[in-house]
């Protein structure tokens, strides 16, 4: 047993994203990052209007939820989350990561959080909302993604964020008040934008996403 197990403490990890759709990628990060962390629980947590993707044409949030339902459904530490879901009095707001990690914290004081992420958004972290606040506010989980080097990652990081301590081990980048763990067991390279090509053009997407989740996208006609 851990020392935090034995203490009682559960660890969590709040995984964001556009999930349009969700897809076996994510799956595979989640329970790569589950076993390596004993995670208690993973909230995946579809945003609404992410403020730093510039794509404007989104599946509407009730059916990129319902996609990220299905594909938790019956597995015991995937939680669907509805942290940033529209504020229908609101339609103009604007989730940041910064403040989900807060309000998690906030709901879950005892508990070890992690961030999850794709090494393709942890490069973009730069242009998030009040990033170094984000940087110290918990641990984060980094999964490979192919044709993205570690290094890359490093660079990214300004040196004043780093802790002054030696970094903890080759997978990891020590920083003042936080880790960055890298995942580096996954080389999945399932993407979202390749399913949503594969429907406009009548592909399968059998394997890149669960059965449940095929099935919505065909029966809702999503993505063509
Ligand atoms: P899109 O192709 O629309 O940009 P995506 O496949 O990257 O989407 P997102 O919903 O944006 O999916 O991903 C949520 C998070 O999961 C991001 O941090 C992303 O980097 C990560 N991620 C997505 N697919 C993979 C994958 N195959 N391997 C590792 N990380 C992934």
């Amino acid at each position: 047993m851990s020392k935090r197990a034995a203490k009682g403490a559960r660890a969590i990890a709040i995984f964001g994203g556009t999930f349009d759709p969700i897809h076996c990628g994510h799956l595979i990060v989640a329970g790569a990052a589950a076993r390596r962390f004993q995670l208690d629980e993973i909230y995946f947590v579809p945003s609404s209007r992410p403020p730093h993707k510039k794509r404007q044409e989104l599946a509407a949030f009730a059916h990129r939820y319902a996609m990220v339902a299905l594909a938790c459904a019956g597995k015991a530490r995937f939680v669907p989350s509805l942290a940033e879901a529209p504020d229908e009095a609101d339609a103009s707001q604007v989730f940041y990561s910064v403040d989900t990690v807060r309000r998690f914290r906030e709901q879950h004081a005892s508990d070890k959080i992690y961030f999850i992420l794709g090494a393709d958004s942890f490069l973009e972290i730069p242009i998030w909302w009040s990033y170094e606040a984000l940087l110290d506010s918990c641990d984060f989980i980094v999964a490979s993604r192919p044709g993205i080097r570690l290094e890359a990652l490093r660079r990214i990081i300004p040196p004043r964020l780093l802790s002054e301590q030696k970094a903890r081990g080759r997978n990891a980048i020590a920083l003042r008040e936080s880790t960055v763990h890298l995942l580096t067991s996954v080389a999945s390279n399932v993407s979202s934008t390749d399913i949503r090509c594969r429907c406009e053009r009548g592909a399968s997407i059998r394997a890149l996403v669960p059965p449940a989740v095929e099935d919505y996208i065909h029966r809702q006609a999503l993505y063509r």
